[in-house]
C-alpha cells in the first residue's frame, strides 16, 4: 500500500502498477519520453539492468540532504490538512505523493509551496535549461495534484536548478497546459496497453548519454 490505494503490479512491465483497473505509469516516464521512449521499453519490457549514471547519483545525494534539512523543521501534517491551512497561510511541502487513478499517472512532487492565492509545483533539475521533456514532466505532476484537490486556485508548474532558490521557468498550468499533457499520458497509455509501439530517438548525441546505450538494438 503506497499513497493510501492498492498498487497492483502489471504483469509484464515493471513500473506500470493497476490502480482502480488502470495502468498508472510514473510521472517521471513523461520526461524520459521526451529524451527516447524506446528507453522505457528498454528498462521495463525488456527489463535491461544498468548501473546508474553519475548525474543520477548525484542527483539522489542533493535530494536526500534537502529532505533531511527539511524535515528537521518540517511538522507532519495530512495532504488535507496542508490544503485547508494554506487557504489562510503559506505552506512549503517536499517530495508531497501525489497520484491519479482517472489518468493513470503517480510521483512525488519535489516541491510545493501552497498559498491562499496558488499552488506552485516545483520539479528541481540539474541544470538551467527548460528542456520540452521537463516541461511535460512538471504539468504531469501538476495534473495528478490538481485531480486530488478539486478546487479553482491555481496551479503554478516551475522548474528550479537543484540544490539553489534558481526558478528558471515557470508556467501557469491553463488549458493549453493540460491539453498537450493529457495528450502525452494517453499516447504513454497506448504505448503500454500495446497499441502502438515505442519509438527511438534519431539523434545520435542523445544515444551516446544514454545508459543503455551497450544494450540498445536501435542505437544510432
Ligand atoms: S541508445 Fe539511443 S535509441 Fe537506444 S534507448 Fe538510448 S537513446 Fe534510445
Amino acid at each position: 500500500m503506497l499513497f493510501g490505494v492498492n498498487l497492483i503490479p502489471h504483469p509484464s512491465i515493471s513500473g506500470v502498477k493497476i490502480i482502480e483497473n488502470k495502468n498508472n505509469f510514473p510521472i517521471s516516464w513523461l520526461n524520459t519520453q521526451g529524451y527516447c521512449e524506446y528507453s522505457i521499453f528498454l528498462e521495463n519490457v525488456r527489463k535491461i539492468i544498468t548501473a546508474p549514471t553519475r548525474a543520477m547519483i548525484q542527483g539522489s545525494r542533493e535530494h536526500s540532504v534537502l529532505e533531511e534539512k527539511f524535515k528537521e523543521e518540517a511538522e507532519p501534517a495530512t495532504f488535507d490538512e496542508m490544503l485547508e491551512s494554506s487557504k489562510t497561510a503559506e505552506i512549503l511541502s517536499r517530495e508531497l505523493p501525489v497520484i491519479s487513478a482517472s489518468y493513470g499517472i503517480r510521483g512525488f512532487i519535489d516541491e510545493v509551496w501552497m498559498t491562499p492565492d496558488e499552488f506552485i509545483i516545483i520539479d528541481d533539475k540539474p541544470g538551467t535549461v527548460a528542456y520540452p521533456s521537463s516541461i511535460n514532466q512538471v504539468y504531469g505532476y501538476c495534473m495528478a495534484f490538481k485531480d486530488m484537490i478539486k478546487e479553482d486556485r491555481k496551479i503554478v508548474a516551475s522548474l528550479r536548478q537543484r540544490g539553489t532558490d534558481n526558478v528558471f521557468w515557470a508556467s501557469y498550468f491553463d488549458e493549453k497546459a493540460e491539453k498537450k499533457i493529457n495528450y502525452i499520458i494517453n499516447h504513454m497509455h497506448e504505448l503500454i496497453s500495446g497499441t502502438k509501439d515505442f519509438n527511438s530517438t534519431d539523434n545520435p548525441n542523445k544515444c551516446n548519454k544514454c545508459r543503455f546505450n551497450r544494450s540498445c538494438d536501435r542505437r544510432v
